[in-house]
């Protein structure tokens, strides 16, 4: 057992006192569901990460249902052929699962060599392959941007659209623009783990018009105008219209009112996330059996990925990390590869083999603790057991 009890969670959200009035506020307001505080967060969203441009953002209750939504108005399940998708394998379940809800199936790509991020070489391949391809959703893996310009070319010449995981990617900036603003549609994820967080709920952008209106109108049943608007317009509050078979997605004020007081700090949390990261990769990098996160342009250092190299340790990546769970770490995967799980292994008929990059990032890979509230003694203590831990099991 250690010296040090300490324990350190390996993620707790940054709530404040603004969270707790915001929230407050509303419960006394007497109107909880989507409403005035939702629409706020939207237009505040919209505005951050777009800028000028007109951008629309359609808040959710999950980036799960967000990723769903865009591959609806993409096409996927519609029609007589329902189609695919085409993702990484390196990436949360729901990226894939979206599309399975929608009666759509899913091609993978593997990842680039040494990054967690799909491979566009490998993409162009698949998109040779399959011509049902409905859309291509890279996912930004750990806030660090994929290869937009060329997966957004690629989605050009083919003719596909593109969706962007950006559950991780808050606030990825590149020279042209947020990461979840670079393709056709973007989703972000307001999850308890999230960079900012709601505790559930995501956030959908996009440009294009049409895929808006649709994905507004499916998030709420199909229904033709909103609640809110019910209750404001001219039109008698019980009338309405469905249009299709919708779903139930919507995003209440109560979680508006959190959004919009974490939005605010957004790049204040990504600052003391970096200032973490500085001292994580000052620290580790005179050792040769670990190897730093892979870093870029427009980082958003949501998760701190670290690698073990085999050939320095005779213990493996498992062994490594449960120690590091007993010495009181908080420790997370990012993430079990696709071909690793039964129903997508058995599905789409999935090979290890087939995606020898993904695997070996998986088998030597593990997310250590990076959070805004860490204190000074638990980042100390992460970084002491890990070097501890190496030079333990050191192969000399
Ligand atoms: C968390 C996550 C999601 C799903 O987000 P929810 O808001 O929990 O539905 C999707 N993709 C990735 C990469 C994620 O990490």
């Amino acid at each position: 057992m250690s010296k040090n009890n300490l324990f350190v969670p390996f993620s707790l959200p940054a709530m404040g006192p603004e969270e707790e009035e915001a929230v407050l506020a509303v419960i006394r307001s007497g109107w909880l569901t989507t409403g005035k505080e939702t629409l706020a967060f939207e237009k505040e969203f919209a505005q951050y990460v777009g800028g000028e441009n007109e951008l629309q953002a359609l808040a959710v209750n999950s980036a799960s249902s967000g990723l769903m939504l865009a591959m609806d108005a993409c096409g996927v399940g519609q029609g007589d052929e329902p189609g695919k998708i085409l993702t990484t394998p390196y990436t949360f379940i729901s990226t894939a699962t979206s599309s399975c809800h929608l009666g759509g199936g899913v091609v993978y790509a593997d990842t680039a060599p040494d990054s967690y991020n799909i491979d566009p070489v490998q993409i162009e391949k698949k998109l040779k392959e399959h011509k049902d391809i409905k859309a291509i959703v890279p996912v930004h893996i750990a806030g660090l941007p994929c290869d937009m310009d060329a997966i957004c070319d690629l989605g050009k010449k083919y003719g596909v659209p593109v969706i962007e995981d950006a559950a991780h990617a808050l606030p990825s900036k590149t020279k042209k623009g947020f990461a979840g603003t670079l393709g056709d549609i973007g989703v972000y994820s307001f999850y308890a783990t999230k960079p900012i967080c709601t505790a559930e709920g995501g956030m959908i952008c996009t440009k294009n018009a049409d895929y808006a209106e649709r994905m507004s109108i499916m998030r709420m049943h199909g229904i033709d105008r909103p609640v809110w608007n019910r209750y404001t317009s001219d039109r008698a509050s019980w009338e309405y219209d469905v249009v299709a078979p919708g779903y139930k997605c919507n995003f209440p004020d109560i979680l508006g009112s959190l959004g919009r007081c974490q939005l605010k700090k957004c790049q204040e949390l990504f600052e003391s996330r970096k200032k973490i990261v500085e001292l994580y990769n000052s620290r580790f990098a005179e050792y040769d059996f670990l190897q730093l996160p892979p870093d870029g342009e427009g980082n958003a250092w949501h998760l701190y990925m670290l690698r073990i190299d085999p050939e320095k340790l005779h213990i493996n990546r498992n062994e490594f990390t449960a120690i590091l769970q007993e010495e009181g770490i908080g420790i997370s995967m990012h993430f079990i590869p696709h071909f690793r799980m039964t129903y997508m292994k058995e599905t789409f008929g999935l090979k290890p083999e087939d995606f020898p990059n993904a695997e070996k990032q998986f088998e030597l890979s593990f997310t250590i603790p990076l959070w805004p509230g860490m204190t000074e003694e638990m980042i100390d203590k992460v970084v002491s057991v890990i070097i501890k831990t190496g030079k333990d099991h050191y192969v000399c």
